[in-house]
Order: C-alpha cells, then structure tokens, then sequence
C-alpha cells in the first residue's frame, strides 16, 4: 500500500513538475515539385502548456518524438508545401512549420512521416533553455482557448472590434454553439507586425502564415491552445491548414465566413467541398488515392463510406444533385478540387458554399468529435 502511495506520489509530482513547461520545435520544410526535406531549425524549452495533440490520422503528416526507441508522442498536421508541391513549380521554396509539444529530456528523436514514410529523423542531444522565463498568460482549466493575433494593425480598438465580429460568427456556428462556454478568445495586439504572405503560389485571395517562427515566439508567452491570425485588409480572403496555422481578412463583409470554413480545416482537418473555383492545385489528391479528410471520399460502396452511418436507407448511392436530398446526408459527387471522382457528404456545406451558414452533419460530427477529445485530454 505505502509502496502504492509513494508511486502515485512520485507520478503525481512528475506531472506537477512537468506542467507549464513544453518543447518548441520549429522545422524548415523545403523543397520543389520533386525534392522534399526538412531540417531542424529550433528546439527549445518554454514556459508554457503543449499545444494539443492531433491524433486522428487526417493529416498528411506525423511528427513523433521517440525515446529509448519508443514513440513517446505523436501529432498529425497539413503542410503548405504539400501545396506547393502539387505545383509545377521547380524553384526551392522554404516554409516554416513549428510546435508546441511536451517536454522530454534529451537526448531523443524527432522524426517527420510523410504517409507512413519516415522523410526526416534526428537525434536531439541538447536542448536550449530561457534564462529568464517570461510571465505569460495561462490556460484556464478545462477551456479551448483561442488566441487571435493581430496582423497589420495600428490601433488596438480597431482590432478588438474585428476580432469581436468574428468571434460572434463562429460561436454562432452548430456545433460551436452547443460548446460556447467552452471557447475562450484572447487577444494579441502587436502594432504594425504583419506575419502573412498576401498572395501565395500568385492567388490573391490565397493569405497564409509565413513567419511561423516569429508567431510561435508570440505564443510563448501567451499560452493558448490554438492561434488565427488576424489580417487587417478589406480583401476576401484567408487559409487555414491543419494543426499548423490558420489565418483571416478582418474587413471584407464575409470574414466571419471564411474565418469558420478556414478554421473548420485547420482545428478538424476538413477538407474543402467545393469543385468550380480556381485553385492552385495539380491533382492535389492523385487518382486512386482516398482522402483523409473525414468529410471526402471516392468509395461509392456504402459499406466503405466514411459517413455510412449517417446515410439513410432510402437515400440513393450516390446521391442525385436534385431539391428532394437537401438537407440529406448521401454521396454528392464533387470535392477536393474534382468535379468527378471525389464524392461529399451533403449538397451544402460551408466548406463547399461561400457564405453558406452551416456545416454538413458529417463536418459537424468530426468538429464536435475533436472539441469531446480536447475535453476527454484535459
Ligand atoms: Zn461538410
């Protein structure tokens, strides 16, 4: 019994000692339509809580680390230079990709798997340290805290009104509606910082996160458990890729919108519904290969539909584009990108429509799924 107590003693003050500290680990991952490599370019130890663990298996990739042999931990994330590298594109582009993971003592490995296929592995012997921590604003227990950065901003009024407007959107969206208490919001204003690249891969509605590292080294100090970079512009426009970043105009009269629809990839890994519009893409999801989003197949057997569960026996497979299905969960072909091949859940969704107000049953069902596991974690 004593012997018992002692154990859970000793665990309960590994975990107490171990709160509030994590791992930054910060990679360049570069390259072209042919070339792909990863380098380690920060590993350091912060005073603030990891960032939530992705275990669902949507993303592209996995980031381990493994110690004495073992995988001691594991994420999943979505790339911007898997895009990029669906381009024919041949000049070498760099992107930063960076986390907030748990503390370990080295030395361990880090190790990147691109579809199960290890592309990056190194061992880390030392780890840098701050010497003097900074005071940062903490997690509140049992919360999802989101922190809204602020990119372009001159007046701190100015962005709190923003950010006030986009908060009022997304929480009036099912399923985040049902959790409203759950989400807190936290402001980041920094005066006339701009972290976005307004015109990716030459779309100019195509805003993403360039400078990981510099946002990364905000969110040090402040410990939230998810980040949406604020944009101050009129423009239509935005990104969000899962557990890596996501990112907002402020000013354009559907930012609210494309704030969820982004948000909705970057949080639950949804994959994009629509077909029609301009992307760019080269085949961004290769013929015979199944989607790992959870809301795009191109299975037209019902026994191997993702959402099988939610489809009802009189709903034809696949599914007519016709009024009589609205509203109806089936297999609506279009998605990814593809007019043909790639099937979705429900005519409408806000990951298809711009400005459509509501999620499909099944990207609502992956939402509320990962906001139960963020709870079920804590
Ligand atoms: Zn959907």
């Amino acid at each position: 019994m004593i012997k018992r107590l002692t154990l859970i003693l000793v665990f309960f003050l590994i975990n107490l000692s171990i709160q509030g500290r994590a791992l930054m680990l910060c990679l360049s991952h570069f390259g072209n339509n042919k070339t792909e490599k990863i380098r380690l370019i920060e590993v350091k130890e912060v005073p603030r809580n990891p960032q939530p663990q992705f275990s669902k298996p949507y993303g592209y990739y996995k980031l381990s680390i493994e110690k004495n042999g073992k995988e001691v931990y594991f994420t999943y994330f979505n790339s911007l230079f898997y895009e990029y590298s669906t381009t024919k594109n041949e000049k070498i582009k760099k992107f930063e990709e960076c986390f907030f993971v748990p503390l370990f003592k080295p030395p361990f490995k880090v190790k990147v798997s691109k579809l199960n296929r290890v592309i990056f592995s190194k061992t880390v012997e030392k780890i840098k340290k701050e010497q003097n921590s900074p005071k940062i604003k903490t997690k509140i227990k049992g919360k999802i805290k989101i922190g809204f950065i602020a990119d372009g901003f001159a007046l701190k009024q100015d962005f709190l009104s923003d950010i006030r407007k986009l908060k009022k959107e997304f929480l009036s969206y099912k399923p985040y509606s049902k959790y409203k208490n759950l989400f807190v919001f936290e402001p980041i204003f920094v005066k006339n910082r701009t972290f976005t690249n307004k015109n990716t891969f030459g779309m100019k509605r195509y805003i993403t996160v360039s400078k990981l590292k510099e946002i990364y080294q905000l969110l040090e100090k402040n410990d939230c458990d998810f980040f949406v970079v604020v944009v101050n512009s009129k423009k239509y426009g935005g990104s969000g890729i899962l557990n890596n970043f996501c990112c907002v105009t402020s000013k354009n009269k559907l930012s609210g919108f494309v704030f969820v629809h982004e948000f909705g990839h970057y949080f639950a890994g949804l994959g994009d519904e629509y077909f029609t519009s301009k992307t760019t893409y080269n085949e961004f999801y290769p013929k015979n290969f199944e989607p790992l989003e959870p809301n795009l197949t191109r299975k037209t057997k019902l026994s191997q539909i993702k959402w099988k569960d939610l489809i009802s026996k009189d709903t034809p497979i696949p599914t007519p584009p016709v009024e009589k299905y609205k509203g109806k969960v089936g297999l609506f072909e279009g998605g990814g990108y593809l007019a043909k091949g790639i099937y979705r859940p429900q005519l409408h969704c806000i990951m298809k429509d711009r400005g459509y107000k509501s999620f499909c049953k099944v990207c609502e069902k992956a939402i509320e799924e990962r906001i139960k596991s963020l709870i079920n974690s804590r």
